[in-house]
């Protein structure tokens, strides 16, 4: 990413949080400015002419290049050790963004079935249309993986930890299962982000992000990005120009100072989830609790040394069916019903009816999404107060 003259050239990641990206102009701010403009003037015929042919590097239009766009993508490269990032409207305008600039009808798509659900959408619906095949596997039974690679599988796409029940997938190996058939390994790194997990470095080829959850962290703005080496990035580059879904000045801008503060919201969110699951594995109206931080998650090992530390979100199952559970969501009055995540605010929902609702009953069974499981993305409120808003309603079970 920077050459070894470059003051950040060794830095580790919270020091390039803070720094990476910045090119301070003339006026000498010490924060970030938002350049909210759509398009630049040049100073004259010939020098617009070197910059549309490219001969002259430099801003022409914000669909194009946008400075702070460029600052939120260098930082965000730099953090999670990739050559070049590409910022995107939203998360889902990455996944298309990747999908549609790297694949051609005729290729293959293999997939982990514990997807985002919009994803799995993307890809069935909107992807098969155009000749795209879809395979979709469980994340963590790498027979299946291996067994439904084709000649044309282009792409492998999976999430790790998996939502809601926190299964956690090798990275490294699914990277050498790609590799090996000449595939591409695309992470979608939403749960963990760079402060707890850099896919780059186990082997992936792509890391995707929906940055409207943990690098915003304070749920304000929607936006994306796909992060890689140069010659990918290059290819969906070249598709955000054409297609449009890019970045917005001001969304970049608060996703640089989500990033500042990241790492230290990451560890917070995984102190409180740790602390929790903890709490709700000894609650007797608890059946069972998910976390990839307990020593009884059948992932735990693998999390413990692919991670730096657990994340924040956390399902449980409640004693009872989905008339506990709604009685337990519908109790609460901290924590938000909504299903986002990746928020300071602690979040609620009942993964069955909302976030998995469009799921056959048996795909359900299968994806372990049973009516009495909750999920909580856990914020950054005092963890003694979360307690109490659950216990408001397990109280009444
Ligand atoms: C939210 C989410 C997305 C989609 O991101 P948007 O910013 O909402 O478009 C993709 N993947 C995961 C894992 C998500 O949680």
């Amino acid at each position: 990413m920077f050459d070894e003259e470059h003051p950040l050239a060794d830095a580790q990641l919270q020091t390039l949080a803070v720094r990476a990206g910045q090119h301070r102009t003339a006026e000498g701010e010490q924060g970030e400015p938002i350049f909210t403009t759509s398009s630049y003037v040049f100073d004259n015929a010939a020098a617009a002419a070197a910059r549309f042919s490219g001969d002259e590097p430099g801003n022409v239009y914000s669909r194009y290049t946008n400075p702070t766009v460029r600052c939120f993508e260098e930082r965000l490269a730099a953090m999670e050790g990739g050559e070049a990032c590409v910022a995107t409207a939203s998360g889902m305008a990455a996944i298309l963004s990747c999908c549609l600039s790297l694949l051609k009808s005729g290729d293959h798509v293999l997939a982990s079935r514990s997807i985002f659900g919009t994803t799995s959408m993307l890809l069935n619906k909107y992807l098969a249309k155009f000749g795209i095949e879809v395979t979709q596997v469980n994340l963590t039974d790498y027979d299946a993986w291996q067994q439904a690679l084709k000649p044309n599988t282009k792409m492998l796409f999976a999430e790790t930890p998996s939502n809601p029940l926190n299964d956690i997938a090798d990275i490294s190996k699914l990277a050498e299962l790609a590799h090996g058939n000449d595939s591409l390994l695309v992470i979608d790194n939403c749960f963990c982000s760079p402060a707890l997990q850099q896919p780059l470095s186990l082997g992936a080829d792509l890391v995707i992000h929906s940055a409207t959850k943990f690098l915003d962290g304070q749920g304000r703005v929607l936006g994306g990005a796909v992060v890689g080496p140069e010659k990918l990035c290059e290819e969906v580059l070249g598709f955000i120009r054409t297609c449009g879904p890019t970045m917005s000045a001001f969304n970049a801008w608060v996703f640089l100072k989500g990033l500042e503060t990241l790492k230290l919201r990451m560890q917070a969110h995984s102190d409180n989830a740790m602390a929790l699951a903890r709490w709700l594995q000894q609650h007797p109206k608890v059946e069972q609790v998910y976390y990839c931080g307990l020593p009884e998650h059948p992932n735990h090992e693998l999390a413990t040394k692919q991670q730096k530390a657990y994340g924040g979100v956390l399902s449980f199952k409640v004693v009872g069916d989905r008339e506990q559970a709604w009685k337990v969501i519908d109790a609460c009055r901290l924590m938000s019903l909504t299903a986002n995540l990746g928020d300071a605010k602690t979040t609620i929902v009942h993964p069955a009816t909302t976030t998995h609702g469009r799921l056959s009953d048996e795909q359900k069974l299968e994806a372990g999404i049973s009516e009495n499981l909750i999920r909580i993305a856990v914020g950054l409120e005092d963890v003694d107060d979360l307690k109490q808003d659950l216990e408001r309603g397990l109280s009444q079970l």
